[in-house]
C-alpha cells in the first residue's frame, strides 16, 4: 500500500485540513509556501495521467472550497501535480499541490536549453 494510501487509512498520521466521502486534504510535511497543502482523491490512482474526468470534477470543487477555506482564493494561489520521472514525481498516488499565501517564484523548469526542447 502507498503511502497516501496510508495516510487516507489513517494508518500513518497527517494535519488534515478538509475530507469528503472521496477526496482528503492534509498539510505537505515539508511545505514550500506558507500555505501547502496536498490534496488527493481516497481512491489510489497513479497521477494525473489515469485520472477520470469525472474524478477530476471532484476534485476541481474540493481544492476550490480548500482555497476559499484557508482563505488564499482572494489572494491568488498555484496547483501543481508532478507527473512522472521528468515531472519530479516522489508519491505515486495522484495529488495536487496547493499553494499560496505568498508571491509565488516561477520556477519548475529544467536547466536544459529550451530551443533543444520539442
Ligand atoms: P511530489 O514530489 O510527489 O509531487 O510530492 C510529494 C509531496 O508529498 C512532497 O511535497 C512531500 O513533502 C510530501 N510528503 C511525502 N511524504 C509525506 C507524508 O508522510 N506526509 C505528508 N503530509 N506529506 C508527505
Ligand atoms: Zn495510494
Amino acid at each position: 500500500m502507498c503511502i497516501f494510501c496510508k495516510i487516507v487509512n489513517k494508518e500513518i498520521p497527517s494535519n488534515i485540513i478538509a475530507e469528503n466521502d472521496d477526496f482528503l486534504a492534509f498539510h505537505d510535511i515539508n511545505p514550500k509556501a506558507p500555505v501547502h497543502i496536498l490534496a488527493i482523491p481516497k481512491l489510489h490512482v497513479d497521477s494525473f495521467h489515469e485520472v477520470s474526468p469525472e474524478m477530476m470534477a471532484g476534485l476541481t470543487s474540493f481544492m476550490q472550497d480548500i482555497a476559499k477555506e484557508t482563505g488564499i482564493d482572494h489572494t491568488g494561489y498555484r496547483i501543481i501535480s508532478n507527473i512522472g520521472e521528468n515531472g519530479g514525481q516522489e508519491v505515486k498516488h495522484l495529488h495536487f499541490h496547493v499553494l499560496g499565501g505568498a508571491k509565488l517564484k516561477w520556477g519548475h523548469f529544467s536547466d536544459s536549453d529550451p530551443k533543444n526542447m520539442i
